[in-house]
Protein backbone atom coordinates (compact mmCIF):
# COMPACT_ATOMS: atom_id res chain seq x y z
CA UNK A 1 0.00 0.00 0.00
CA UNK A 2 1.57 3.56 -1.24
CA UNK A 3 1.80 5.90 1.73
CA UNK A 4 0.73 9.19 1.60
CA UNK A 5 2.90 12.08 0.43
CA UNK A 6 3.44 15.37 1.69
CA UNK A 7 5.27 18.77 0.73
CA UNK A 8 6.13 20.42 3.67
CA UNK A 9 6.13 24.36 1.73
CA UNK A 10 8.50 27.15 3.42
CA UNK A 11 10.05 26.16 6.49
CA UNK A 12 12.97 27.17 7.98
CA UNK A 13 14.80 23.23 7.45
CA UNK A 14 17.46 22.98 9.75
CA UNK A 15 19.53 19.64 9.31
CA UNK A 16 22.89 19.54 10.28
CA UNK A 17 24.56 16.85 8.38
CA UNK A 18 23.53 18.24 5.37
CA UNK A 19 24.84 21.28 6.24
CA UNK A 20 21.07 23.14 5.95
CA UNK A 21 19.90 26.04 7.79
CA UNK A 22 17.82 28.06 5.91
CA UNK A 23 14.29 28.47 4.02
CA UNK A 24 13.53 25.23 2.07
CA UNK A 25 10.47 22.84 1.32
CA UNK A 26 10.66 19.20 1.82
CA UNK A 27 8.81 16.13 -0.27
CA UNK A 28 8.00 13.28 1.23
CA UNK A 29 6.65 10.50 -1.28
CA UNK A 30 6.40 6.76 0.52
CA UNK A 31 8.08 7.43 3.60
CA UNK A 32 10.79 9.27 1.96
CA UNK A 33 12.06 12.25 1.77
CA UNK A 34 12.48 12.48 -1.78
CA UNK A 35 13.87 16.25 -2.61
CA UNK A 36 14.47 19.16 -0.30
CA UNK A 37 14.77 22.36 -1.92
CA UNK A 38 13.18 25.91 -3.25
CA UNK A 39 9.90 25.81 -5.28
CA UNK A 40 9.30 21.98 -4.88
CA UNK A 41 5.96 21.18 -7.01
CA UNK A 42 3.38 18.84 -5.02
CA UNK A 43 2.73 15.88 -6.72
CA UNK A 44 -1.15 14.85 -7.67
CA UNK A 45 -2.84 13.85 -4.16
CA UNK A 46 -0.24 15.25 -2.06
CA UNK A 47 -1.03 17.67 1.17
CA UNK A 48 0.72 20.82 1.48
CA UNK A 49 1.73 21.67 4.72
CA UNK A 50 2.16 25.45 5.08
CA UNK A 51 5.34 25.56 7.28
CA UNK A 52 5.91 29.41 7.10
CA UNK A 53 7.60 30.44 10.28
CA UNK A 54 8.35 27.17 11.37
CA UNK A 55 11.05 24.81 12.14
CA UNK A 56 11.75 21.66 9.90
CA UNK A 57 14.41 19.05 11.67
CA UNK A 58 15.02 15.12 11.52
CA UNK A 59 12.78 13.72 13.99
CA UNK A 60 14.42 13.99 17.46
CA UNK A 61 15.72 10.81 19.23
CA UNK A 62 15.70 10.29 22.85
CA UNK A 63 18.56 7.29 24.01
CA UNK A 64 16.74 7.37 28.19
CA UNK A 65 13.11 6.87 28.35
CA UNK A 66 11.16 4.87 30.92
CA UNK A 67 8.23 3.34 29.01
CA UNK A 68 7.01 1.52 32.35
CA UNK A 69 5.39 -1.18 30.26
CA UNK A 70 5.33 -3.94 30.87
CA UNK A 71 4.70 -3.83 34.50
CA UNK A 72 4.04 -0.68 36.04
CA UNK A 73 0.93 0.22 33.48
CA UNK A 74 -0.70 2.57 35.65
CA UNK A 75 2.46 5.01 35.36
CA UNK A 76 2.58 4.93 31.76
CA UNK A 77 2.17 2.43 28.70
CA UNK A 78 4.09 1.88 25.32
CA UNK A 79 0.82 3.49 23.46
CA UNK A 80 0.98 6.91 26.21
CA UNK A 81 4.68 7.08 26.09
CA UNK A 82 5.44 7.13 22.23
CA UNK A 83 2.28 9.16 21.78
CA UNK A 84 4.03 11.49 24.12
CA UNK A 85 7.24 11.24 22.55
CA UNK A 86 5.55 11.98 19.19
CA UNK A 87 4.33 15.24 20.74
CA UNK A 88 7.36 16.18 22.04
CA UNK A 89 8.60 16.09 18.14
CA UNK A 90 10.45 12.48 19.46
CA UNK A 91 10.57 10.01 16.12
CA UNK A 92 12.58 7.45 17.91
CA UNK A 93 13.13 6.50 21.61
CA UNK A 94 15.13 4.07 23.60
CA UNK A 95 13.35 2.27 26.45
CA UNK A 96 15.42 1.58 29.84
CA UNK A 97 14.66 -2.18 31.57
CA UNK A 98 13.72 -1.41 34.95
CA UNK A 99 10.27 -3.04 33.94
CA UNK A 100 8.38 -6.17 35.40
CA UNK A 101 9.93 -8.51 34.16
CA UNK A 102 12.92 -6.86 33.06
CA UNK A 103 14.38 -6.69 30.30
CA UNK A 104 17.15 -8.96 30.71
CA UNK A 105 16.21 -12.28 28.63
CA UNK A 106 15.13 -12.57 25.26
CA UNK A 107 11.79 -14.01 26.03
CA UNK A 108 11.03 -10.87 27.41
CA UNK A 109 12.63 -8.62 25.19
CA UNK A 110 10.97 -10.54 22.12
CA UNK A 111 7.43 -9.33 23.85
CA UNK A 112 8.15 -6.04 24.24
CA UNK A 113 9.62 -5.83 21.05
CA UNK A 114 5.98 -7.24 19.59
CA UNK A 115 3.92 -4.81 22.05
CA UNK A 116 6.18 -2.10 19.93
CA UNK A 117 5.11 -2.99 16.96
CA UNK A 118 1.32 -3.25 18.01
CA UNK A 119 1.35 -0.29 20.34
CA UNK A 120 4.37 2.01 19.24
CA UNK A 121 3.33 5.54 17.73
CA UNK A 122 7.61 5.79 17.33
CA UNK A 123 10.40 3.65 16.88
CA UNK A 124 11.39 2.10 20.02
CA UNK A 125 15.04 0.39 20.58
CA UNK A 126 15.19 -1.32 23.89
CA UNK A 127 17.91 -1.53 26.31
CA UNK A 128 18.03 -4.47 28.09
CA UNK A 129 19.44 -5.14 31.65
CA UNK A 130 23.80 -5.57 32.37
CA UNK A 131 22.23 -8.24 35.21
CA UNK A 132 19.55 -10.69 35.55
CA UNK A 133 16.51 -8.85 37.25
CA UNK A 134 18.97 -6.06 37.32
CA UNK A 135 19.89 -7.01 40.73
CA UNK A 136 23.64 -7.13 40.06
CA UNK A 137 24.70 -10.66 40.51
CA UNK A 138 24.50 -12.43 37.24
CA UNK A 139 25.18 -11.02 33.89
CA UNK A 140 22.83 -11.54 31.50
CA UNK A 141 23.33 -12.80 27.85
CA UNK A 142 24.72 -10.00 26.16
CA UNK A 143 25.34 -11.18 22.75
CA UNK A 144 21.77 -13.35 22.77
CA UNK A 145 20.55 -9.71 23.44
CA UNK A 146 21.88 -7.85 21.45
CA UNK A 147 20.61 -10.57 18.40
CA UNK A 148 17.14 -9.61 19.56
CA UNK A 149 17.33 -5.75 18.68
CA UNK A 150 19.08 -4.42 22.37
CA UNK A 151 20.89 -1.41 21.58
CA UNK A 152 22.59 -1.20 24.82
CA UNK A 153 23.04 -2.53 28.29
CA UNK A 154 22.01 -0.63 31.37
CA UNK A 155 20.65 -1.11 35.14
CA UNK A 156 19.71 1.80 35.06
CA UNK A 157 17.48 2.98 38.63
CA UNK A 158 21.20 1.30 39.95
CA UNK A 159 24.83 1.26 40.00
CA UNK A 160 26.18 -2.32 38.79
CA UNK A 161 28.02 -2.33 42.42
CA UNK A 162 30.32 -5.25 41.30
CA UNK A 163 32.89 -4.06 39.74
CA UNK A 164 33.94 -7.37 37.96
CA UNK A 165 30.29 -7.96 36.36
CA UNK A 166 31.26 -4.18 34.43
CA UNK A 167 34.25 -5.35 33.43
CA UNK A 168 32.79 -8.07 31.78
CA UNK A 169 30.05 -6.33 30.13
CA UNK A 170 32.63 -3.28 29.35
CA UNK A 171 34.42 -6.26 27.58
CA UNK A 172 31.24 -7.45 25.85
CA UNK A 173 30.34 -3.83 24.69
CA UNK A 174 33.41 -3.78 23.18
CA UNK A 175 32.85 -6.69 21.07
CA UNK A 176 29.31 -6.15 20.34
CA UNK A 177 29.52 -2.25 19.72
CA UNK A 178 27.16 -1.31 21.71
CA UNK A 179 27.12 1.22 24.80
CA UNK A 180 26.87 0.21 28.48
CA UNK A 181 24.79 3.17 29.85
CA UNK A 182 25.49 3.70 33.06
CA UNK A 183 23.86 5.18 36.39
CA UNK A 184 26.36 6.41 38.78
CA UNK A 185 25.16 6.11 42.03
CA UNK A 186 27.04 4.91 45.19
CA UNK A 187 24.18 3.80 46.67
CA UNK A 188 25.92 3.82 50.31
CA UNK A 189 26.28 7.62 49.89
CA UNK A 190 23.32 8.12 48.04
CA UNK A 191 20.44 7.28 51.18
CA UNK A 192 18.87 11.16 50.71
CA UNK A 193 16.46 12.24 48.50
CA UNK A 194 18.34 15.59 47.02
CA UNK A 195 20.86 17.10 46.34
CA UNK A 196 23.64 17.21 49.30
CA UNK A 197 24.57 21.06 50.18
CA UNK A 198 22.96 24.82 51.14
CA UNK A 199 19.70 23.93 50.28
CA UNK A 200 19.21 20.69 51.54
CA UNK A 201 20.24 21.38 54.91
CA UNK A 202 17.96 24.57 55.33
CA UNK A 203 14.98 22.38 54.24
CA UNK A 204 16.02 19.18 56.84
CA UNK A 205 15.66 17.38 53.90
CA UNK A 206 18.80 14.28 53.45
CA UNK A 207 20.64 15.17 50.59
CA UNK A 208 23.15 13.10 48.30
CA UNK A 209 26.48 14.87 47.66
CA UNK A 210 27.83 15.21 44.07
CA UNK A 211 30.35 12.68 45.36
CA UNK A 212 28.02 9.58 45.30
CA UNK A 213 28.18 10.48 41.39
CA UNK A 214 31.45 11.01 40.81
CA UNK A 215 32.74 8.51 42.49
CA UNK A 216 31.01 5.53 40.04
CA UNK A 217 31.94 7.73 37.05
CA UNK A 218 34.97 7.33 37.61
CA UNK A 219 35.16 3.84 38.09
CA UNK A 220 33.46 3.46 35.35
CA UNK A 221 35.75 5.15 33.31
CA UNK A 222 38.87 3.24 35.00
CA UNK A 223 36.55 -0.01 33.86
CA UNK A 224 36.47 1.40 30.12
CA UNK A 225 40.02 2.26 30.07
CA UNK A 226 40.94 -1.47 31.40
CA UNK A 227 39.17 -3.18 28.68
CA UNK A 228 38.44 -1.02 25.14
CA UNK A 229 35.01 -1.08 25.92
CA UNK A 230 32.12 1.93 25.17
CA UNK A 231 31.36 3.64 28.51
CA UNK A 232 27.57 5.69 27.67
CA UNK A 233 27.44 7.79 30.89
CA UNK A 234 23.34 8.46 31.52
CA UNK A 235 22.16 11.93 33.35
CA UNK A 236 25.69 13.57 34.39
CA UNK A 237 24.37 16.16 36.92
CA UNK A 238 27.85 17.60 38.57
CA UNK A 239 30.74 19.92 37.16
CA UNK A 240 33.08 17.50 38.50
CA UNK A 241 31.27 14.42 36.76
CA UNK A 242 32.12 15.92 33.39
CA UNK A 243 34.66 16.90 33.52
CA UNK A 244 35.97 13.53 34.81
CA UNK A 245 34.33 12.37 31.15
CA UNK A 246 35.86 15.51 29.55
CA UNK A 247 39.87 14.23 30.88
CA UNK A 248 39.19 10.51 29.83
CA UNK A 249 38.11 11.27 26.32
CA UNK A 250 41.39 13.97 26.48
CA UNK A 251 42.63 10.33 26.79
CA UNK A 252 41.30 8.41 24.23
CA UNK A 253 38.92 6.58 26.07
CA UNK A 254 36.03 5.63 24.36
CA UNK A 255 33.45 7.13 26.57
CA UNK A 256 29.87 8.68 25.35
CA UNK A 257 27.76 11.30 28.42
CA UNK A 258 24.18 12.49 28.28
CA UNK A 259 22.58 15.52 29.91
CA UNK A 260 18.75 16.17 30.78
CA UNK A 261 17.30 19.38 29.78
CA UNK A 262 16.64 19.38 33.83
CA UNK A 263 20.36 19.60 34.60
CA UNK A 264 20.80 22.31 32.41
CA UNK A 265 17.73 24.84 33.71
CA UNK A 266 16.89 23.90 36.86
CA UNK A 267 18.89 24.14 40.05
CA UNK A 268 17.90 22.19 44.05
CA UNK A 269 16.82 26.33 44.51
CA UNK A 270 13.91 24.38 42.81
CA UNK A 271 13.07 21.89 45.92
CA UNK A 272 13.04 24.84 47.79
CA UNK A 273 10.49 26.73 45.68
CA UNK A 274 12.14 28.64 42.89
CA UNK A 275 10.40 28.37 39.18
CA UNK A 276 12.83 30.78 36.91
CA UNK A 277 14.69 28.37 34.54
CA UNK A 278 18.34 29.14 34.41
CA UNK A 279 20.55 30.23 31.93
CA UNK A 280 17.82 31.35 30.43
CA UNK A 281 16.27 34.67 29.86
CA UNK A 282 12.49 33.75 30.40
CA UNK A 283 10.10 35.25 33.06
CA UNK A 284 10.27 34.17 36.47
CA UNK A 285 8.11 31.28 37.34
CA UNK A 286 5.08 31.80 40.22
CA UNK A 287 7.25 30.46 43.21
CA UNK A 288 5.50 26.58 44.79
CA UNK A 289 5.39 25.28 47.95
CA UNK A 290 9.27 24.15 49.04
CA UNK A 291 9.53 20.10 48.84
CA UNK A 292 7.14 19.63 45.82
CA UNK A 293 8.00 15.78 44.99
CA UNK A 294 7.95 16.75 41.10
CA UNK A 295 11.06 18.64 42.21
CA UNK A 296 12.56 14.95 43.29
CA UNK A 297 14.82 13.43 40.48
CA UNK A 298 17.97 10.91 40.39
CA UNK A 299 19.89 12.21 39.90
CA UNK A 300 19.04 15.39 41.88
CA UNK A 301 18.77 18.37 40.79
CA UNK A 302 22.31 20.13 41.76
CA UNK A 303 23.48 23.63 42.25
CA UNK A 304 23.17 26.60 39.59
CA UNK A 305 26.85 26.25 39.45
CA UNK A 306 26.48 22.63 38.54
CA UNK A 307 23.78 23.92 35.45
CA UNK A 308 26.49 26.27 34.47
CA UNK A 309 29.34 23.66 34.10
CA UNK A 310 27.01 21.00 32.10
CA UNK A 311 25.97 24.00 29.61
CA UNK A 312 29.64 25.05 29.06
CA UNK A 313 30.38 21.14 28.54
CA UNK A 314 27.56 20.78 26.07
CA UNK A 315 28.64 23.47 24.39
CA UNK A 316 31.84 22.30 23.93
CA UNK A 317 30.57 18.74 22.81
CA UNK A 318 31.77 16.90 25.69
CA UNK A 319 27.99 16.17 25.94
CA UNK A 320 27.32 14.04 23.20
CA UNK A 321 23.58 13.58 23.34
CA UNK A 322 20.76 15.12 25.23
CA UNK A 323 18.17 13.11 26.50
CA UNK A 324 15.11 13.15 28.62
CA UNK A 325 15.17 10.19 31.23
CA UNK A 326 11.07 10.77 30.60
CA UNK A 327 10.81 8.89 34.05
CA UNK A 328 6.92 9.15 34.32
CA UNK A 329 4.84 8.46 37.76
CA UNK A 330 1.25 7.87 38.80
CA UNK A 331 -0.01 10.85 41.48
CA UNK A 332 -0.19 8.73 44.54
CA UNK A 333 3.16 7.64 44.00
CA UNK A 334 4.65 11.81 44.01
CA UNK A 335 1.86 14.34 45.47
CA UNK A 336 1.11 14.23 48.95
CA UNK A 337 4.00 11.90 49.82
CA UNK A 338 6.47 13.43 52.33
CA UNK A 339 9.31 14.47 50.25
CA UNK A 340 11.64 11.78 51.51
CA UNK A 341 8.92 8.41 50.66
CA UNK A 342 8.05 10.17 46.97
CA UNK A 343 9.70 8.59 43.66
CA UNK A 344 11.95 9.81 42.18
CA UNK A 345 11.68 10.63 38.43
CA UNK A 346 10.52 13.74 36.09
CA UNK A 347 8.15 13.30 33.07
CA UNK A 348 10.58 15.04 29.96
CA UNK A 349 9.20 13.74 26.39
CA UNK A 350 7.19 17.20 25.92
CA UNK A 351 9.69 19.43 27.51
CA UNK A 352 13.10 18.25 25.79
CA UNK A 353 12.55 21.00 22.63
CA UNK A 354 10.83 24.18 24.70
CA UNK A 355 13.42 23.87 27.26
CA UNK A 356 16.25 23.61 24.87
CA UNK A 357 14.88 26.49 22.83
CA UNK A 358 14.54 28.36 25.64
CA UNK A 359 18.57 27.97 26.24
CA UNK A 360 18.81 28.68 22.09
CA UNK A 361 17.40 32.48 22.45
CA UNK A 362 19.11 33.15 25.30
CA UNK A 363 22.38 32.29 22.80
CA UNK A 364 23.71 29.49 24.35
CA UNK A 365 23.16 27.29 20.73
CA UNK A 366 22.15 27.21 17.84
CA UNK A 367 19.08 25.34 16.37
CA UNK A 368 21.43 23.41 14.44
CA UNK A 369 23.53 22.66 18.03
CA UNK A 370 20.32 21.28 19.08
CA UNK A 371 18.91 19.41 15.97
CA UNK A 372 22.55 18.04 16.30
CA UNK A 373 22.24 16.93 19.70
CA UNK A 374 18.75 16.11 19.80
CA UNK A 375 18.93 14.27 16.59
CA UNK A 376 21.76 13.49 14.62
CA UNK A 377 23.98 12.72 17.63
CA UNK A 378 21.52 9.95 19.29
CA UNK A 379 21.18 8.45 15.64
CA UNK A 380 25.03 8.44 15.25
CA UNK A 381 25.12 6.62 18.84
CA UNK A 382 22.30 4.03 17.81
CA UNK A 383 24.03 3.41 14.42
CA UNK A 384 20.72 3.90 12.76
CA UNK A 385 20.67 5.82 9.30
CA UNK A 386 18.56 8.53 11.13
CA UNK A 387 19.10 12.11 12.40
CA UNK A 388 19.11 13.93 9.01
CA UNK A 389 16.69 14.81 5.86
CA UNK A 390 18.64 13.75 2.75
CA UNK A 391 16.45 12.94 -0.25
CA UNK A 392 16.70 9.20 -0.16
CA UNK A 393 16.18 8.95 3.65
CA UNK A 394 13.68 7.60 5.89
CA UNK A 395 11.46 10.00 6.42
CA UNK A 396 11.47 10.62 10.34
CA UNK A 397 11.18 14.58 10.47
CA UNK A 398 9.23 16.99 12.76
CA UNK A 399 8.03 20.71 12.32
CA UNK A 400 7.49 22.55 15.28
CA UNK A 401 7.00 26.42 15.97
CA UNK A 402 9.66 27.51 17.94
CA UNK A 403 7.47 30.42 19.55
CA UNK A 404 4.48 28.98 20.09
CA UNK A 405 3.56 29.68 23.53
CA UNK A 406 2.22 27.08 25.84
CA UNK A 407 1.02 26.61 29.64
CA UNK A 408 1.95 23.30 30.87
CA UNK A 409 -1.29 21.63 32.35
CA UNK A 410 -2.06 17.96 32.32
CA UNK A 411 -4.52 18.29 29.53
CA UNK A 412 -1.72 19.52 27.07
CA UNK A 413 0.37 16.36 27.37
CA UNK A 414 0.09 12.99 26.70
CA UNK A 415 1.90 11.19 28.53
CA UNK A 416 -0.30 9.52 30.97
CA UNK A 417 1.62 11.02 34.20
CA UNK A 418 2.30 14.67 34.61
CA UNK A 419 4.85 14.42 37.07
CA UNK A 420 7.22 17.76 36.22
CA UNK A 421 7.90 20.83 38.34
CA UNK A 422 6.88 22.91 35.28
CA UNK A 423 3.05 22.44 35.72
CA UNK A 424 1.24 26.12 35.81
CA UNK A 425 4.41 27.51 33.86
CA UNK A 426 4.45 28.64 30.13
CA UNK A 427 7.04 27.66 27.69
CA UNK A 428 7.77 28.15 24.18
CA UNK A 429 7.77 25.94 21.09
CA UNK A 430 5.62 23.06 20.15
CA UNK A 431 5.40 20.41 17.71
CA UNK A 432 3.15 20.87 14.99
CA UNK A 433 3.83 17.85 12.90
CA UNK A 434 5.25 14.81 13.87
CA UNK A 435 6.37 12.35 10.85
CA UNK A 436 7.59 8.37 11.51
CA UNK A 437 8.37 6.80 7.93
CA UNK A 438 6.45 9.44 6.48
CA UNK A 439 2.97 8.33 8.71
CA UNK A 440 1.69 11.01 10.98
CA UNK A 441 2.05 10.11 14.17
CA UNK A 442 1.40 13.93 16.06
CA UNK A 443 -0.82 16.59 14.72
CA UNK A 444 -0.86 19.73 16.80
ZN1 LIG B 1 19.21 6.63 35.95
Amino acid sequence: MSRRSILIRGGHVVDPLNERDGISDVLVRDGVVTDVGPSLSAPGGAEVFDAAGLVVAPGLIDVHVHLREPGFEAKETIATGTAAAAAGGFTTICCMPNTRPVLDSVEVLEDLNARVERDGQVRVHPIAAITKGREGVEAVDFSALAATGAVGFSDDGDTTADSAIMRSALEASRELNRPVMVHCEDKALASGAMHEGEVSGNLGIPGIPAEAEEIIIARDLMLARLTGGWLHVCHVSTGRGIDLVRRAKAEGVRVTAEVMPHHLTMSDGWVAGERTLLNVDEPPGAPAPAADPDTKVNPPLRTAEDTRLLLAALQEGTFDVVATDHAPHAAPEKQGSPYERAAFGLSGLEFALPLMLALVRAGHFSLTDVVRRLSLEPARLLGVPLGNLAPGNIADLVVFDPEERWVVTPDRLRTKSANTPLLGMELRGRAKLTLVGGEERHRD
